[in-house]
């Protein structure tokens, strides 16, 4: 058996991806969970905020993924740094022209792209813009395995959400 996992060629049941998920969940859970979303293409691209090294990078790129970080800073001056995954290296791209070198902001525009990065529904993003966590109708637990907040009677996060829960309860296994 190899001692690292590489390549995007293998498949997800592979004995080194899983180390690979092994590793990451010890790294953090979330972490683990949103490569895997990543990795199957549910979210095109999605942002690690927590410092993460050089392993974990390596890990990132051993299942497939491109990475990118990216220095932001936050209102007080200091700079942050921001890791963001993806198989699509456009996307990276995309985030490091749009987000690259600039301050984080929460702004209309912003979530809106952000959204469409992270492979959001558009009409919970616009709802979530109006009014954030307005009630929806998703039990506590499903809304907890998302990354966005569900609109009120979502037509897309139903049909998301199975795929979510496959990966989720995949992790499980590993
Ligand atoms: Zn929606």
């Amino acid at each position: 058996m190899k001692s690292k996992c590489r390549g995007a060629n293998l498949n997800f049941e592979s004995s080194e991806i899983k180390r690979c998920v092994r590793v990451l969940k010890e790294i953090d859970f979330e972490l683990a969970y949103l490569v895997l979303l990543t990795r199957e293409g549910l979210k095109p691209l999605s942002r690690w905020e927590k410092p993460l090294a050089g392993d974990g990078l390596e890990l990132l790129r051993q299942m497939g993924l491109l990475t990118k970080q990216i220095r932001r800073t936050v209102k007080t001056g200091k700079e942050v740094v921001e890791t963001i995954f993806s198989k699509l290296p456009a996307y990276l791209g995309l985030y490091e022209q749009r987000f690259g070198n600039r301050p984080i902001d929460k702004s209309a525009q912003t979530r809106r792209f952000e959204g469409f990065l992270f492979g959001y529904p558009p009409c919970c993003v616009k709802e979530y813009i109006r009014k954030p966590y307005a009630p929806n109708n998703l039990g506590a637990q499903e809304q907890e395995i998302l990354f966005h907040w569900a609109c009120r009677d979502c037509k897309i996060t139903p049909v998301l959400l199975g795929a979510y829960k496959s990966v989720y309860n995949s992790l499980n296994s590993f």
